[in-house]
């Protein structure tokens, strides 16, 4: 049994009033535009900026353009405990995705030192670059770089405008040159954590304050090419018809099918397709569409692959067009460790809230950060569900659930 850690508290209006603040930066009738190295984003950035030098925290921004603050425990040479998020939002975004988990992180430092207790491990509070990726189309920017995990196309990024990544990284203080500067070894961390809204319905339908993420699921990426054969809508009989988008039909009902009634995986979504000639009064002779299933369980994505690969084959034949299934992308799912899942639920019972565990639906600066250090993530209701959209709302009492939780959880780790 170790020592019971020291109590702090959140102050829970002044983490409303510093989220609200953020909130408005960057905000437009149609929602948050603080779309990653945009005006609006370095603006939202310089707030948190001095928040946490407001908090005591020496502050510093790495080659990547990560905005890390930092400040010193009582024991020297340990590796600090990190927490993290991100303040860019995808166009007309909402105010808590991201923005909670950095605003909560500064509180916790807050809370510490109103408390006058300092921990034995540093803190370092981390906001990420470009986690959503709407920017140069390259996601989870900042944290990949932390982990070491950038890819060749990181360093060679053009934005939409043709403008790269190199010339636009001095917008927000960093430096391509030195990028790989941003990565941080192992044993500069003891563990990350991360609080998020969970984007999703499971906790507000639930009535849980508290989710303990277990893993953050991976995804598996499909483009179907269906190939028939374009002809007149008016002269071809029925049964003569090579109609790719009645193939097209017939593989999106499967998917549906797959994760729905079949349940071979969580979820899987058809979000694309491009039909040609695209005319009214023509077969069309050409679908190509898009094709995405995710699941905590690779092996699940394996199985929704192999079924997705059936039906193509026996829609084919019924069809008589031809179908190709290329994969394209594979984002491995991240398992939370059951320790740092436990410490976690452990923090929640500490401030007496109920918890449940889910897997995280969306990625986030976690799943990279994994990769370099025990990641854990807490997660709070959001009303409705609803995230991405300027109607994304936590209430200021969730929100300070999970802060206290993010608190406690600093706690533990620091006494373990
Ligand atoms: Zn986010």
């Amino acid at each position: 049994m170790t020592a019971t850690p020291a109590s702090a508290a959140i102050n829970s209006a002044r983490l409303d009033d510093h989220l609200n603040a953020l909130g408005q930066i960057g905000r437009d009738e149609f929602g948050m535009q603080r779309v990653a190295f945009s005006r609006q984003d370095v603006a939202g950035r310089d707030y948190v900026s001095t928040l946490m030098r407001g908090a005591g925290m020496s502050v510093r921004i790495d080659p990547a353009g990560n905005i890390i603050g930092r400040v010193e425990g009582t024991d020297p040479g340990v590796p600090a405990i990190v927490l993290g998020s991100h303040t860019d939002t995808v166009p007309s975004g909402g105010a808590y995705d991201g923005a909670l988990g950095v605003i909560a992180a500064i509180e916790v430092v807050e809370a510490l030192r109103d408390a006058g207790h300092t921990p034995r491990h540093p803190i370092e509070v981390m906001v990420f670059t470009n986690e959503e990726g709407t920017s140069f189309h390259r996601w989870l920017l900042g944290s990949r770089a932390v982990a070491g995990l950038w890819e060749p196309e990181d360093f060679a990024a053009l934005d939409d405008d043709g403008v790269t990544l190199t010339d636009t990284l001095p917008n927000i203080g960093g430096n391509m040159s030195r990028v790989e500067a941003a990565r941080r070894r192992p044993e500069e961390f003891a563990c990350y954590f991360e609080l998020h809204i969970e984007q999703g319905p499971t906790l507000h339908r639930g009535g849980f304050p508290i989710g303990v993420v277990t893993g953050i699921t991976g995804r598996s990426v499909y483009h179907v090419d269906i190939v028939g054969e374009a002809n007149h809508a008016g002269t071809t009989p029925m049964a003569l018809r090579r109609d790719a988008m009645s193939a097209a039909a017939q593989i999106a009902l499967a998917v549906r099918r797959i994760a729905g009634e079949m349940e071979v995986c969580r979820v899987g979504t058809v979000g694309s397709m491009d039909v040609h000639p695209n005319a009214g009064n023509v077969i069309p002779g050409r679908v190509q569409m898009g094709v995405e299933f995710r699941d905590e369980r690779m092996e699940s994505l394996a199985a929704a692959e192999v079924e997705l690969r059936r039906t193509a084959e026996e829609v084919g034949h019924a069809e008589q067009v031809a179908i190709a299934v290329t994969a394209q992308r594979n984002t491995p799912s991240v398992p939370i460790s059951g320790n740092m899942q436990q410490l976690v639920a452990d923090a929640s019972e500490m401030a007496g809230l109920e918890h449940v565990s889910l897997p995280s639906g969306a990625g986030h600066d976690a799943q990279a950060i994994a990769a370099i250090t025990p990641a854990a993530m807490v997660f709070v209701p959001s009303v409705g569900g609803i995230s991405h959209a300027p109607a994304e709302f936590s209430t200021p009492e969730d929100c300070a659930n999970g802060a206290q939780v993010l608190l406690n959880a600093v706690l533990l780790a620091d006494e373990r």
